[in-house]
């Protein structure tokens, strides 16, 4: 991306520089790994994985941080997204959660939180409101929208690696999130 900025747009280094600081952080919340099978944290962990290489298509590696869970990638690893906010102090947060009342429309932010769970086995609808409802008890100020295709979840691919895809094409790439959804099915 530098280069492609660099060659298209023909700027130096400093303002490269500048413009670090658009770029988002992505982050999972793996908190709820309690709540998984084995098979379903074996899941969780691969997606975690896959989500390193989308960030790496739009960013870099230091800009996707995995709270909760040790991954032994060159992702940034925080205790919990707690840690990574009282550290980083990004300033708009979004957390996607399919459950919110307002929808996401690819709006910037400075961090984007995806639930680390995985929908196998169990029961587990309405689990991203827990993430939601202990950051603000804890002090956070966090805004929380749902992606929605012509209106439903329903069509809205799940997997946490595409839910980071839909999120960064539409934010990076400017395509609408229909368009984003589309593209990761
Ligand atoms: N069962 C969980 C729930 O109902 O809250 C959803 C788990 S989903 C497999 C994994 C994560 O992807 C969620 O925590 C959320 O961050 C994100 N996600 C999945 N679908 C979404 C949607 N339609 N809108 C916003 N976020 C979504």
């Amino acid at each position: 991306r530098y280069v492609a900025w660099k060659s298209r747009e023909g700027i130096g280094r400093e303002e490269i520089e500048d413009r670090l600081g658009d770029f988002p952080y992505l982050v999972v919340d793996c908190s709820l790994a309690g709540l998984h099978s084995e098979k379903e944290l074996r899941s969780l962990k691969k997606q975690v994985n896959w989500t390193l290489r989308v960030v790496r298509e739009f960013m870099w590696d230091e800009r996707y941080v995995v709270a909760g869970m040790d991954t032994g990638t060159s992702a940034q690893h925080f205790p919990s997204v707690e840690d990574f906010l009282d550290q980083v102090r990004p300033g708009k947060v979004i957390l996607l959660d399919p459950g919110a009342e307002e929808e996401f429309r690819g709006e910037n932010a400075d961090c984007y939180i995806i639930g680390g769970i995985v929908d196998k086995t169990g029961n587990k609808r309405g689990t991203t409101a827990l993430i939601y409802e202990r950051l603000v008890k804890n002090g956070y100020s966090v805004e929380r929208r749902k992606i929605l295709l012509r209106g439903d979840v329903i069509g809205v691919p799940d997997r946490i690696n595409h839910i980071a895809e839909i999120v960064l094409r539409a934010v990076m790439d400017g395509t609408s999130v229909e368009e984003a959804i589309l593209s990761v099915q």
